[in-house]
């Protein structure tokens, strides 16, 4: 860390802060300027107290991080992209993935029509969603209980793998029992203490970007799950919140450019919530595809306009076919193999 002092900081706050600096487990090495000084501290800015906490000292003006602050998430640790296996089927490094199903599962019929239409096209990950994080509490909230019979019934039938969002920790053991995937939502991805608990239920993690997330907290998100155990993450970047109100979030690229570039971990696309309308899904998923991610979530619902969640932006399931062919060349293009 770079400890910025300000201007003719008097040389005994300078001893001062140098004291701090030891004690805190850091070797200080003061570069004295004209008017300035600046203290380098040399030391493991993981395993140590971080100096941020200097900042209050009235002589400091600035203290800048060098190292980051995840580890396992970043691409220095494992310089290839990982590949994550979700009950057998691969993605990262070169596996690509069209993850796709109901924005939350309302009742057999609906749920396993999904799955015959989208197993017939191809897709071999499933949503099955029983929690669903609603804005307003007078939404549909999922089946819950009752829709983990429905998830066994048809993932036994179709041999599909399945993902599903975890809300709570008391939810994360039934779950994890039956998904091959759990999924941390948008709104969840800093609550630090049900990352804990889901990085050590021993399935891999899907994990949202949340709507105002920097890409530095995303990262350290994944590494609350890696150094938790968690055997596998996956990042998704699902649109942000921006002064735009053409799409329901902003879908953003950059991101996914730069966390493909800071960390080794897949990252997938959520054109769906990022578009909030169905006629905006495609270009997303093109977008995705185009800036090098590493898979695609997308909800296909059978009668999207009956849906009781997310109905504009769902595809139907029958026609995710037509969107599967359109997208495959784009695919082909990236470098990437589906499957
Ligand atoms: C979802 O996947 O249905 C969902 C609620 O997503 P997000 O957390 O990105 O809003
Ligand atoms: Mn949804």
């Amino acid at each position: 860390m770079i400890i910025v002092l300000k201007a003719n900081t008097p040389a005994a706050e300078i001893a001062e802060v140098t004291r701090h600096v030891t004690e805190m487990g850091y070797e200080p090495r003061v570069i004295q300027g004209v008017e300035r000084t600046v203290i380098a501290a040399v030391g493991d800015e993981l395993s140590h107290q971080s100096l941020e906490q200097l900042r209050g000292m009235s002589c400091i003006e600035n203290v800048v991080p060098i190292q980051k602050r995840y580890k396992l998430a970043s691409r220095a640790f494992h310089p290839s992209g990982s590949v994550v296996d979700i009950a057998g089927r691969k993605i990262g490094g070169g596996h690509f993935q069209v993850i796709a199903g109901p924005c939350s599962m309302e009742s057999y019929e609906q749920f396993r029509k999904a799955t015959a239409d989208l197993a017939a096209c191809g897709v071999t990950i499933v949503r099955g969603m029983a929690y669903k994080p609603r804005t307003s509490p007078y939404d549909f909230q999922g089946l819950g209980e009752k829709a983990l019979e429905i998830l066994a019934a048809v993932k036994k039938e179709f041999g599909v793998a399945v993902v599903t969002e975890v809300l709570g920790p008391s939810q994360v053991e039934p779950l994890a029992g039956l998904a091959d995937m759990l999924q941390i939502g948008a709104r969840n991805s800093q609550n630090y203490h049900l990352l804990e608990v889901v990085a050590k239920a021993g399935k891999p993690v899907l994990l949202k970007r949340g709507l105002a997330m920097l890409v530095d907290e995303w990262l350290s998100a994944a590494e609350y799950l890696l150094v938790n155990g968690c055997p596998g993450v996956i990042l998704c970047e699902r649109g942000i919140r921006t002064f735009e109100k053409a799409t329901r979030n902003t879908l953003d690229v950059g991101a996914v450019a730069a966390a493909k570039a800071e960390s080794h971990l897949p990252v997938i696309v959520d054109p769906s919530h990022a578009a909030g309308v169905s006629k905006f899904v495609l270009p997303l998923a093109k977008a995705g595809i185009a800036v090098g991610a590493d898979g695609l979530i997308i909800e296909a619902h059978p009668d999207p306009v009956n849906a009781l969640s997310d109905a504009a932006q769902q595809i139907e399931s029958a026609k995710f076919g037509a969107l599967l062919e359109e997208l495959r060349p784009w695919i082909k293009l990236a470098g990437q193999t589906m499957g």
